[in-house]
């Protein structure tokens, strides 16, 4: 039987099979010799020991999409980026590194801004001349009066989300949204993971319907980018790639070298400044980085 580990606790993880349920696993068999520990979005194959106490034991892990180390999850096909437009407003720089983190794995991000009903249109003008410009879809909605919150289950349908953001913005809002319709179908998740008692918070994968799934990412309030060279960086901003092969040095990394076309870009308003600041930032942030 194939199914998709939603949460893990204490050497327990709960995989949620579309036509049966969720069974309480452990980690059998011949993946561990190859010191592979299951992750929260792997999809596995499990053999049932109890089909009444939905007990198995977890035999396979499928390859990998793609995984993150904080939080540790697997195969995320996607991330939903929330801020609120206004009240707090964007903290950009935090926004910038979240985008840079997602670029670097490939995971394609989705940026929702919450609390339109009380954006001014000045405020919402500039988030999009800032992100739409560099080819973020850009959902603005409202948790509070519902509004857009439509948009935003369709663009998570049949994938798994994660769902990133500083708090305040109304994250837990949208996410109690979203979870709505499934009340019924969750009932029965709840009750058998709330059998295990521990209360730290782990990853888990709130099931939005039988083949969507969020992750509510908690901990999102400083991000350091480490996990990579200087030199790399560049490529993790969308918007200098049509600027790529035109700078007068091959290599150019857009800090100080002469004749570069993104620095120009800049200049001519082309990229946004509050875009090149934050690289320019985190350029040294890398540049600096302690070595081991
Ligand atoms: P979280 O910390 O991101 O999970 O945010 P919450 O969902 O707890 O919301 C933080 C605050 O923002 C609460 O006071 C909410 O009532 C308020 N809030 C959430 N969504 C909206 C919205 O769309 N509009 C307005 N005006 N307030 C909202
Ligand atoms: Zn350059």
């Amino acid at each position: 039987m194939q199914g998709k580990i939603i949460k893990g606790i204490a050497g327990f993880y709960y995989v949620h099979v579309v036509e049966s349920g969720i069974y309480e696993c452990k980690a059998r068999g011949v993946f561990r010799k190859d010191k592979k520990k299951p992750l929260v979005g792997d999809n596995v194959e499990i053999e049932v020991l109890d089909e009444q106490e939905k007990t198995g034991n977890i035999i396979n892990i499928l390859p990998r999409m793609n995984e993150l180390i904080r939080p540790a999850v697997a195969n995320i096909d996607q991330a939903l980026v929330v801020f609120a437009v206004t009240e707090p407003k964007p903290h950009f720089n935090l926004l910038d590194r979240f985008l840079v983190m997602m670029e670097s794995k490939e995971i394609p991000a989705i940026l929702c801004f919450n609390k339109k009903d009380i954006a001014k249109k000045q405020e919402v003008a500039e988030l999009e001349e800032v992100y739409r410009a560099c080819g973020y879809p850009l959902i603005l909605i409202s948790a509070k009066e519902e509004e857009n919150i439509e948009e935003i289950k369709k663009v998570l349908r049949g994938k798994t989300t994660t769902v990133a953001g500083p708090s305040g913005v109304g994250k837990s809002s949208l996410i109690n949204l979203l979870q709505s319709d499934i009340q019924m179908e969750t009932g029965s998740i709840s009750k058998k993971i709330s059998r295990g008692k521990h209360t730290t918070r782990h990853s888990e994968l709130i099931t939005i319907d039988d083949n969507s799934y969020i992750m509510d990412t908690p901990g999102f309030s400083s991000l350091y980018v480490n996990e990579f060279e200087k030199e790399e960086l560049k490529y993790y901003f969308r918007e200098f790639a049509s600027y790529e092969g035109q700078c007068r040095f091959n290599g150019c990394d857009h800090v100080h070298e002469p004749g570069c076309a993104v620095k120009d870009a800049v200049e001519e308003g082309k990229i946004h400044k509050i875009r090149y600041e934050d690289y320019l930032e985190m350029y040294q942030e890398l540049k600096n980085k302690k070595r081991y």
